[in-house]
């Protein structure tokens, strides 16, 4: 048997966090708020502060003002969004805890844009939401990086963290290599937080950076998976940019004229909702395409996002010169000549199934999970895949979950005895995660990336899911994972992409796993077998856990004597 140090540089810690983007960095902070003696090592593939989405969106933030009303916020929840599938105290504990996050965010050097009173400024889709979006600018993640490395937290960039080692049960730090030369680091943590994002399939440019490696190395070393049949978002997106057109879901027609998304959306709601991708994929089958956005009529394009890039509400340089060079051109492109652009559901993903409790710790002692890793995982949202139809909860989750995490970590680690890693284990992990070095010939990634974008992204598939359809999807992604092993790899970037689509091969078959055993129609989560919600039989969550290499699937009855809202 090798000895450690002879497989590659280890290093010891008490807590890595895997990822350094804004739930990493909330959770590094606040681990060090509680004990700024114990050693904190963020491990970040690309470069910590700089990576991850917080930097690259819109920058808005969903809170719960007291105005708007804890109690108000859970019923509008539970009735019109995460349909009763919602763990209802964290949801809960998000809204009476988002207002006060702001706070912190400031304490961390980020600047939250204020009125004159102290209140911070807002947007509100609609006033009958009861939440509103504050407004950051694209710095958010440099500023606290700052703060972080003032508190003493050490920072690892350009190792991409592939396997968890494990002590038993018991999760015992990671074990990655650099994507720069190769070399294989084995990280020693009392305590692991998975902070390395959620899913998304390499499908739409800008979430392009979700690959759900840390889904995958969870779910390989045995943590429980939650929710993992709510990763199907979508936005609406022009066909000619393939940019984002918000509000299209309000004012879809088809190639008669006939207005398609009036009847089932009356009123103005929360945000995009699967049903009116199922209403596109009815007109698409019935040869009554293409569907069009009327952008004449288009409410959030036209009045609601230009009120929330106005100057008179936030000056956000970094923010205005990235839209300008990323989606400005293309955005102003799509609205000429004239008013019907036609648009598709761009599939997003977002899978992010990691379950975790209340304090982000997941079913392995002493892993824990934060931000998009766990997002639907936590069972805040419910029936939703993330964002869950309230947009701003990205970033609101990944600072909630970041400091709930961080200390709970932090807490564990002091009462927790040195990890020992088995030097053995360690060498299988090493060896699994660098076969693809070793075939000369083989396939390249991303032929296997173009092939699970092809089972995911139909909306038949994913979006409005039958059983025979879903019976054949897992069948394309089973053949496809059987491929696995014959991937090669010519670099140590290659390695990284064969990891990551591994991953992604992971999330697919969990989803259509997950997806063929939740049979009725809930919140996001549409059949075309099972139309409606079945409160008798489905109050349940789906359970998935690798056992013995085996994708075993339970349910849990949720306990929703226990909640104040109910059926
Ligand atoms: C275009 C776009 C617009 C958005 N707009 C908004 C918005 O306006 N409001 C909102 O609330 N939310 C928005 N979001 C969502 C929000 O940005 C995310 O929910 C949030 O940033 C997630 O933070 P995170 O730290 O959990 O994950 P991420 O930001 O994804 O960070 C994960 C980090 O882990 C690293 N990593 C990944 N794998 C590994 C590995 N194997 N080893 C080591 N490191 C790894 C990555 O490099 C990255 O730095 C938007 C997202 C996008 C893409």
């Amino acid at each position: 048997m090798a000895e450690l140090e002879s497989l590659g540089k280890v290093i010891p810690t008490d807590i890595l966090i895997i990822g350094g983007g804004i739930a990493g960095l909330s959770a590094a902070i606040t681990a060090k708020e509680i004990s700024p003696d114990i050693d904190v090592l963020v491990v970040d593939k690309a470069t910590s502060g700089w990576s991850g989405k917080a930097n690259k969106g819109g920058g808005n933030i969903a809170y719960v003002d007291p105005e708007d009303g804890a109690d108000e916020f859970m019923q509008y929840h539970v009735h019109k969004i995460g349909c009763f599938l919602e763990d209802q105290e964290l949801l809960r504990a998000y809204g009476e805890e988002s207002r006060g996050n702001l706070e912190r965010l400031e304490s961390w050097g980020v600047h939250i844009f204020r009125n004159e009173d102290g209140s911070p400024k807002y947007v509100k889709y609609t006033e009958e939401l009861p939440w509103r979006l504050a407004l950051i600018d694209q710095d958010v993640t440099l500023n606290m990086l700052k703060h972080t490395k003032k508190q003493g937290t050490k920072f690892i960039d350009k190792v991409a963290i592939v396997d968890l080692l494990q002590d038993g049960d018991r999760v015992v730090g990671g074990i990655g290599f650099s994507v720069i030369d190769g070399t294989c680091y084995i990280i020693k943590a009392k305590a692991t937080i998975l902070a390395n994002g959620g899913q998304n399939y390499r499908l739409m440019r800008r979430w392009n950076s979700g690959r759900g490696d840390g889904i995958a190395a969870a779910y390989r070393a045995g943590a429980q998976m939650r929710n993992a049949e709510f990763g199907n978002f979508i936005n609406w997106i022009f066909v000619d940019s393939r940019d984002v057109c918000q509000g299209a879901e309000d004012v879809l027609y088809n190639a008669k004229g006939q207005h398609i998304t009036k009847a089932i959306r009356p009123v103005i709601e929360a945000d995009l909702h699967s049903k009116e991708v199922v209403a596109w994929y009815k007109e698409m089958k019935a040869g009554n395409g293409p569907v069009c956005a009327n952008m004449a009529e288009n409410r959030i394009l036209n009045e609601i996002v230009p009120a929330f890039h106005s100057d008179a509400l936030a000056v956000r340089p970094i923010a205005t010169a990235f839209w300008d060079r990323t989606i400005g051109k293309a955005m102003a492109a799509a609205t000429r000549p004239g008013p019907l652009q036609e648009v598709i559901p761009g599939f997003i993903g977002e899978q992010a199934p990691v379950r975790v409790d209340h304090q982000m710790a997941t079913t392995l002692p002493g892993l824990f999970a934060v931000g998009d890793t766990s997002w639907a995982g936590s069972g805040w949202q419910g029936a939703v895949p993330p964002p869950g139809r309230m947009r701003g909860s990205g970033l609101g989750n990944a600072v909630f979950s970041g400091v709930r995490g961080g200390p709970a970590a932090a807490e564990y680690v002091s009462g927790t005895a040195r990890a020992e890693v088995n030097p053995a284990q360690a060498e299988a992990l090493k060896e699994r995660m660098f076969a693809p070095l070793k075939h000369s010939a083989g396939i390249q990634p991303p032929e296997l990336v173009r092939a699970i974008q092809d089972v995911m992204s139909p909306v038949g598939n994913s979006i409005y899911m039958r059983q025979d359809r879903l019976e054949d999807a897992l069948s394309k992604a089973l053949e496809i994972k059987a491929k696995l092993p014959e991937l090669c790899a010519k670099d140590w970037q290659y390695l990284s992409a064969c990891n990551e689509v591994k991953s992604m091969v992971t999330s697919a078959e969990m989803f259509f796993r997950a997806s063929m055993e939740r049979k009725e129609s809930r919140g996001w989560y549409i059949r075309e077998d099972y139309p409606d919600m079945d409160n008798e039989n489905w109050l349940k969550w789906i359970i998935i856990q690798n056992k013995k290499g085996e994708m075993v699937i339970s349910t849990e009855d949720l306990p929703i004597e226990r909640y104040p809202v109910k059926p």
